[in-house]
């Protein structure tokens, strides 16, 4: 299913009595997401992903603007009737109830022609339950399981009606380190299975990077980008964009372009095509770097950490805005024998250019 935002807009009274002007959770959102695809809804902590989300849902009523499902207008549907499951954070699930009641739960409440059989409910909860491959624990209640566990409990549930667009909200973040891994994979697993529509969000980049089909960058209640992942790292709108993606976080310069060369300071770096003369800032992803004797980009060599496959340099140059730079190499390099300065070039596909004011990206030719 389909669904598409349009001049979608959500304002709430501030929470702060002190301020009076509204804040606007989701400001003019236009955007479709494909059918049978899971989008990632990526963000940091309060830029109104969960109030998107909730727009979707119906559990809040836009101050402008519609959704469709479809070609179906839902703007007042209620969340009932729009066949949405939804997954939160805190699992949600009733203590008193087994697994199997707390899957069944949601067809329970089935009226007039909807309403199912018994059996019927038993067998669907049981296909639901097979696909979160929880099957075996239907007689528990959820005191008796694992964090885990009771997520997919909670996914079970929101299966259970066969939802036309399942929404998730941070479904992973009570879950620990290798669980979050573990599941986010099911996840991706189950939707691929299903074929649902389905929404996911986050404010970590690397879950949603991983597992979503397009992720949908947004800050401030402002959408951002949407793209493949992969696309978005790539190309980047913008600072923000660029700075929220990828770990280490690309390195941002303090640059100058001079007839069409890249400076920072007296370092000329590169050429870069059709990039008016003056400030900009530079960002330059950690595998953007190339160890390079002759290189342009002189630096202080602060530490080699190796870590398995790669290895991270970590260095200084007086243009870099913060602190260190990280670099990442391959290990297979005689890197231990590093001191003192090191020299770099630098890739042109891994270096991006923003506007000193709008910290948009400044298009070069040839990348
Ligand atoms: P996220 O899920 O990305 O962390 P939210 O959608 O929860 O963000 O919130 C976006 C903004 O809207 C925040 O500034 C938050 O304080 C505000 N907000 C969300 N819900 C309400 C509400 N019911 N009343 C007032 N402000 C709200
Ligand atoms: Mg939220």
């Amino acid at each position: 299913m389909k669904v598409v935002l349009q001049n979608l807009t959500k304002r709430f009274p501030n929470r702060n009595k002190k301020i009076r002007e509204d804040v606007i959770a989701v400001n003019n959102f236009n955007f479709e997401i494909p059918d049978g695809k899971l989008i990632g809804l990526l963000g940091p902590s309060g830029c109104g992903k969960s109030t998107t989300l909730n727009l979707i849902s119906g559990l809040e009523k836009p101050s402008e603007g519609k959704v469709f499902f479809g070609d179906d207008d839902v703007t007042d549907v209620t969340p009932e009737n729009r066949g949405v499951g939804l997954v939160f954070q805190n699992y949600a699930l009733y203590p008193h109830l087994t697994v199997k009641q707390n899957i069944m739960f949601p067809l329970e409440n089935l009226k007039g022609k909807d309403k199912l059989s018994k059996e019927v409910m038993e067998q669907k909860a049981l296909e639901a339950a097979k696909l979160v491959q929880i099957d075996q624990l239907m007689d528990r209640r959820p005191g008796e399981l694992s964090g885990g566990q009771q997520q997919r409990v909670a996914i079970a549930r929101a299966l259970v009606k066969m939802p036309r667009v399942l929404l998730l909200d941070e479904p992973l973040s009570n879950l620990d380190a290798r669980l979050r891994l573990q599941t986010r994979e099911e996840i991706k697993r189950i939707q691929l299975e299903t074929g649902i529509t389905t929404v996911f969000v986050t404010h970590d980049q690397e879950e949603a990077m991983s597992i979503s089909d397009l992720i949908v960058v947004m800050k401030d209640g402002i959408f951002q980008q949407m793209g493949k992942p992969q696309d978005v790292y790539d190309h980047p709108v913008n600072m923000f964009v660029a700075k929220f993606l990828g770990t280490p976080a690309i390195n941002m310069f303090e640059a100058c372009v001079k007839d069409g060369f890249l400076y920072f300071g007296e370092e000329k770096i590169l050429p870069v095509p059709g990039i008016k003369d003056g400030e900009v800032y530079a960002g330059i992803r950690p595998e953007g770097f190339v160890l390079d004797e002759n290189g342009p980009l002189s630096c202080d060599l602060k530490a080699v950490e190796v870590m398995g496959r790669d290895t991270s340099i970590v260095c200084r140059n007086p243009s870099c805005m913060t602190e260190n730079i990280r670099v990442i190499v391959n290990s297979d390099r005689a890197l231990n024998s590093l001191s003192g300065k090191v020299r770099f070039s630098v890739k042109p596909a891994k270096l991006h250019i923003f506007d000193k004011t709008t910290e948009v990206t400044l298009e070069r030719e040839g990348v």
